[in-house]
């Protein structure tokens, strides 16, 4: 099928705001492919309050916030395919691109739209990322898939859980499991700064009298048909190893897993789209264009994000590029300037700025400052282009570089590259 002008993967709070942004900016056929029953993404089962709080100054439960975009791109006339999956996306000898569906109604059909937005979200690391030693009995789950359970399914997945990491899904579980009437022996963390918003350490943690770790982790997992127990040790902050004597044994049936957020991007992988070895998804531009033209890429497959109001604006960022790509409107230098980190930057996104629309630079740093700081911006050449002070900076908290688009066009041939940073004030 050729005559689709943005076609979006993913129908979570990127692709739906993306299906806004395409319509709105004039697309005529905007059709969004999701491989679950519903639309909504992750969202669907993050049903407790805290959401659209910027977007809609409002304090909403996740599917709320999801149902009034959906209802906003239903009415703009987007097109929803669901119980969809995309398994393939590859590119044309001419540069087009075309991706390989199946839909039990449907069978398997290519779809070479004029342009495609990338909103897959992200997946959580398994235990298998990290090793642990010991048995595999059952009770241990990502904090993502017994949100799921408990949240849509109905299911309880255990009376007394032990967390490991402290990413927010996993501080929203703790509070979550206590509410279900489990206990939670605690939560523990191998860095020594928490992995989550303080907001949720206070509100998820502290408010319910979770007491929480830092600098220690499980080193092993005992039980055969169920878990019966972990070994948690504190750790060494300069080698990551555990610190022989300081073994616990902590008896619970529950082991729950925070321990990080992949972008989902094998698709991405497939159809050569360049990748950011740091931040798992694609390199992108302001405009959320990849190294890939007709593909723009938006929400968690780019960059985990703390908040869902970032998501959306980068959903209808990159929604309406790809509608202006589709309509032969999008001539810009890709990768006009590129973006780098400073000293105690890990990630950040996008890496290219072009000068075509304001910017906003998300960034992650590698150590917290735990006082007054400064985020900056600055040219190769030494030309100041952002400054912000904060009273602290720390590495579970998005901060931003905001740019406007005036300032990277006025930047003359001589700069090579903008370097972002936070410094101690
Ligand atoms: C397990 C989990 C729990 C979370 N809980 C919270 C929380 O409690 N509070 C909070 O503030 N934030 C939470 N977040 C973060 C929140 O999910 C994000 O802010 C937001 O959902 C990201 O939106 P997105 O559209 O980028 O991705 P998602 O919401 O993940 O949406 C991606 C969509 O793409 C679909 N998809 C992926 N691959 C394909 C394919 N090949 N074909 C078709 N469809 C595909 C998926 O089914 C999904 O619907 C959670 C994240 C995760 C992973």
């Amino acid at each position: 099928m050729k005559d689709i002008d943005v076609l979006i993967i993913g129908a979570g709070p990127a692709g739906v705001a993306a299906g806004i942004g395409a319509r709105r900016e004039g697309a005529e056929h905007v059709v969004i492919l999701e491989r679950d029953w519903d639309a909504g993404g992750i969202l669907q089962q993050c049903i407790h309050p805290g959401f659209g709080l910027r977007t809609f100054r409002e304090e909403l439960t996740g599917p709320e916030y999801m149902h009034r975009f959906i209802k906003q791109a239903h009415e703009a006339g987007v097109e929803f395919r669901q119980n969809t999956m995309v398994f393939e996306m590859d590119e044309n000898p001419d540069g087009s691109m075309g991706v390989w569906t199946m839909n039990k109604e449907r069978g398997i059909e290519r779809l070479e739209p004029k342009a495609i937005v990338l909103a897959m979200g992200c997946r959580e690391r398994p235990l298998g990322a990290i090793r642990i030693p010991g048995s595999r009995p059952a009770g241990i789950y990502t904090a993502g898939t017994a949100q799921r359970f408990v949240n849509m399914e109905g299911h309880m997945p255990g009376k007394k859980a032990v967390i490991l990491g402290s990413g927010d899904i996993g501080l929203i579980m703790a509070r979550r499991m206590i509410w279900e009437g489990a206990e939670v022996e605690g939560v523990y963390e191998v860095m020594s700064w928490p992995g989550g918003l303080r907001r949720n350490i206070a509100q998820c943690l502290d408010d319910y009298g979770i007491p929480f770790h830092l600098e220690t982790t499980v080193t092993k997992i005992h039980g055969k048909d169920r878990l019966e127990g972990v070994t948690v040790a504190k750790i060494d902050p300069a080698t990551r190893a555990p610190i022989a004597g300081t073994e616990r044994f902590v008896e619970c049936d529950t082991l729950l897993l925070a321990i990080g957020l992949i972008p989902e991007n094998e698709l991405s992988r497939m159809a050569g789209v360049e990748i950011h070895p740091v931040t798992g998804g694609p390199v992108v531009n302001d405009l959320l264009q990849t190294s890939k033209a007709p593909v723009f890429a938006a929400g968690n497959v780019v960059i985990v994000y703390d908040l869902v109001d970032n998501v959306s604006d980068e959903g209808l960022i990159a929604g309406t590029n790809a509608a202006k790509f589709a309509a032969g409107k999008l001539n810009a230098d890709m990768r006009r300037i590129p973006v780098k980190g400073g000293d105690n930057v890990r990630l950040f996104s996008p890496q290219y700025v072009t000068g075509e629309r304001d910017v906003t630079i998300f960034m992650r740093i590698t150590h917290p400052i735990e006082g007054a700081c400064k985020v900056v911006a600055n040219t190769d050449t030494g030309v100041k282009l952002y400054m912000q002070r904060l009273r602290y900076a720390r590495p579970g908290e998005m901060n931003e570089v905001r740019l406007k688009a005036e300032q990277v066009k006025e930047l003359g041939s001589d700069v090579n590259s903008i370097i972002i940073d936070i410094q101690p004030a």
